[in-house]
């Protein structure tokens, strides 16, 4: 006799999927050796648990060996970025900004940004990154690119005051713009959510961060914002308001006081990190681009021990270069223990669920954790690899994971239950037509800018 409970998931269960290994990446980080995944109808997981214990279906069962694990979460990123990419590498920061990154940007059309961002998204999904929070602009050409290659996205709208401001420094028109794209596009039954993005208290100033943040929170909406990512970003700022850092006066002009996420916090000093721990501000720890601009090394660690929640991020791809999170991964974890000459700092299982758990948590999406009723966003791994051997306990498995394991393992890979990448290739987007787009508009970017 079935029960209840037991014969709803089964009614709901519309595939089963069979693993060598499933990797849940719950609280007790359960590894399940002969593991199943029930799938619903509705794109979310029904059951999860040993094979030999999963109720009876009807449906159908696909063995698909290999370790099944939720889907990375990239809670930080430029994407259309691909455009740029590699363009003025090594000259120092403000050079490369204004001599190459913005004259080609100006140029973007909205078509160009659709491109860019298509292209950036294949290369995330076939990383194993089934979700990503974008902040940029061209909000309907991202939106519509990321839905036709059926990635989960989090649009955050950038608000910029170099782009937004009018004559009088007001961005009170973007800020509307921006809350119309909310009103009509955030549909968190789907695979887009919408947030709100200051790009940050430096370019913007404090009381436009504090008009968008409340119109953030009128909705209970994201805000993600740049956050103490370079030392002297917020000299000026500070000096003009009797050397209070950034951070203390976004929060007394009361811009953490809704759902937040910033971006870097490599410069949080103790004072700044109680601040955001107790306004419940989240991370996204972006180590390479912090590594490639010579920005610095936040203090993760610390972060995470004052209860901070700190997720992985590529950042732009023209500050990484790649949009692999795996490397975030296994980098986030070196740097932490080089930085602090302390092996015993972020543990594989801690890392790996920086890049999954934490930044579902980070984004407030139900995703990042293979358990019932969460969305079925999920990878594949092919474990049947040099990398993977030996195991002779399951730490070593997930140990393996974080230090060896990477994209180039990742095979298939599933968003709300849709199967958009199958033997590592995207069904969803024609690549190499992708691939064609960027280098043509790349190119045009480059000659109209002269750079
Ligand atoms: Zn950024």
């Amino acid at each position: 006799m079935r029960d209840a409970a037991e014969l709803a998931s089964a009614a709901a269960t519309d595939i089963r999927y069979l693993a060598e290994v499933v990797l849940t990446c719950d609280d007790d980080f359960s590894v399940i050796q002969r593991g199943a995944v029930d799938v619903s109808t509705h794109g979310r997981i029904a059951w999860v648990g040993p094979a030999a214990d999963a109720p009876s279906t009807d449906a159908p069962v696909v063995d698909l060996g290999g370790l099944l694990m939720p889907g990375l979460v990239n809670t930080h990123a430029h994407t259309p970025m691909t455009l740029v990419r590699g363009a003025g590498d090594g000259l120092p920061l403000m050079d490369w900004l204004t001599e190459v990154m913005w004259p080609r940007e100006g140029l973007l059309r909205s078509d160009d940004a659709w491109w860019g961002m298509t292209l950036g998204t294949v290369e995330m999904l076939r990383s194993g990154i089934t979700t990503s929070c974008e902040m940029y602009a061209f909000e309907h050409a991202v939106m519509d690119a990321a839905r036709a290659a059926g990635i989960r996205l989090v649009m955050c709208p950038g608000v910029i005051a170099t782009l937004d401001a009018d004559a009088s420094g007001s961005v009170s028109r973007r800020v509307d713009d921006v809350a119309a794209v909310y009103d009509a596009e955030h549909d968190p039954s789907g695979l887009t959510t919408v947030g709100f993005a200051p790009h940050s208290a430096y370019d913007l100033g404090i009381d436009a961060c504090a008009e968008i943040a409340a119109a953030a929170r009128e909705r209970d909406a994201l805000l993600h914002i740049h956050l103490a990512e370079t030392r002297t970003e917020g000299d000026a700022l500070s000096a003009a308001h009797s050397g209070a850092s950034v951070p203390r006066l976004l929060a007394d002009a009361g811009v953490f006081e809704g759902r937040v996420l910033a971006a870097h916090g490599v410069w949080l000093d103790d004072d700044d990190m109680d601040l955001c721990a107790a306004a419940g501000v989240a991370v996204a720890h972006c180590p390479i681009s912090n590594m490639k601009l010579g920005s610095g090394v936040a203090r993760v660690p610390e972060m995470i021990e004052r209860g901070i929640t700190v997720s992985l991020a590529t950042d732009g791809p023209a500050s990484n270069d790649s949009l692999d999170l795996w490397e975030e991964v296994k980098v986030a974890a070196l740097l932490a223990r080089v930085a602090s000459l302390d092996p015993t700092l972020l543990g594989a299982q801690q890392v790996i669920s920086m890049a999954t758990r934490k930044g579902a948590e980070a984004l407030g999406l139900h995703t990042g954790v293979l358990a019932p009723g969460r969305w079925a966003d999920m990878i594949r791994l092919d474990i049947d690899d040099v990398a993977f051997v030996p195991v002779t306990a399951p730490a070593e498995l997930i140990a393996h994971l974080a230090w060896c394991g990477g994209s180039r393992h990742v095979s298939d890979v599933w968003v709300g239950g849709e199967r958009v990448v199958a033997g590592r290739v995207c069904l969803s987007v024609d690549e190499s037509r992708a691939r064609y787009e960027v280098q043509r508009r790349a190119q045009r970017l480059a000659k109209e800018s002269g750079t």
